[in-house]
């Protein structure tokens, strides 16, 4: 948390929750151009492919 604070002080808030529906994980963003939404990778992934099945399903 003490980090977290830190990171905070330099800019932007640097942590929050995976944007997966099925995954309650926080994480830290390491200072990345692009703002991190997801825990990791795999989360990213995971919900990309079921809104990518639940569109064919729908379709
Ligand atoms: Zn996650």
């Amino acid at each position: 948390m003490a980090l977290a604070l830190r990171l905070g002080d330099r800019g932007r808030c640097a942590w929050g929750r995976c944007a997966a529906p099925d995954c309650r994980r926080y994480f830290i963003d390491t200072g990345r151009r692009t703002p991190q939404r997801y825990c990791t990778p795999r989360c990213a992934t995971r919900v990309r492919v079921a809104s990518h099945r639940a569109g064919r399903t729908a379709a």
